[in-house]
């Protein structure tokens, strides 16, 4: 997806504060953070949402398998792996998701409600 502002930055084609990257994710700080800690963890492939990277199995496990390896590795990276931290998916629109290339939001560095919503 040429127009998608994750895509570009998969392609290092616009800037982002780089966490961690391999062949498969790319995670980097969210433009407007919600906490001490906001780290976007993105599949490089662009699927619109987490049902959508389900819909091509194999794929979908490899990268969610990826994404859980930098999960460990960024959670370590910004010093949240001991005090705990959020990890969220938004999906479609009443799930608040607003880029449609699926991400994970890690957030922490600061104690977060008990309250999703
Ligand atoms: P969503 O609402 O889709 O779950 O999350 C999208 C997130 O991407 C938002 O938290 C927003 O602040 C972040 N975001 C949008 N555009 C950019 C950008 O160009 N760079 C970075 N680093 N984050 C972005
Ligand atoms: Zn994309």
């Amino acid at each position: 997806m040429s127009d998608c502002i994750f895509c570009k930055i998969v392609r290092h084609e616009i800037p982002a504060k780089l966490v961690y990257e391999d062949d498969k994710v790319i995670c980097f700080h969210d433009i407007s953070p919600a906490a001490p800690v906001h780290v976007l963890i993105v599949p490089k492939v662009h699927y619109k949402d987490i049902l959508a990277l389900n819909e091509d199995k194999d794929m979908g496990r490899d990268l969610m398998a990826a994404v859980l390896n930098a999960v460990d590795r960024v959670a370590k990276d910004q010093n949240v792996d001991e005090a705990g931290f959020r990890l969220i998916n938004n999906c479609g629109e009443d799930g608040g998701q607003s880029i449609d290339h699926v991400h994970f939001h890690l957030i922490g560095g600061i104690k977060l409600e008990e309250k999703l919503i």
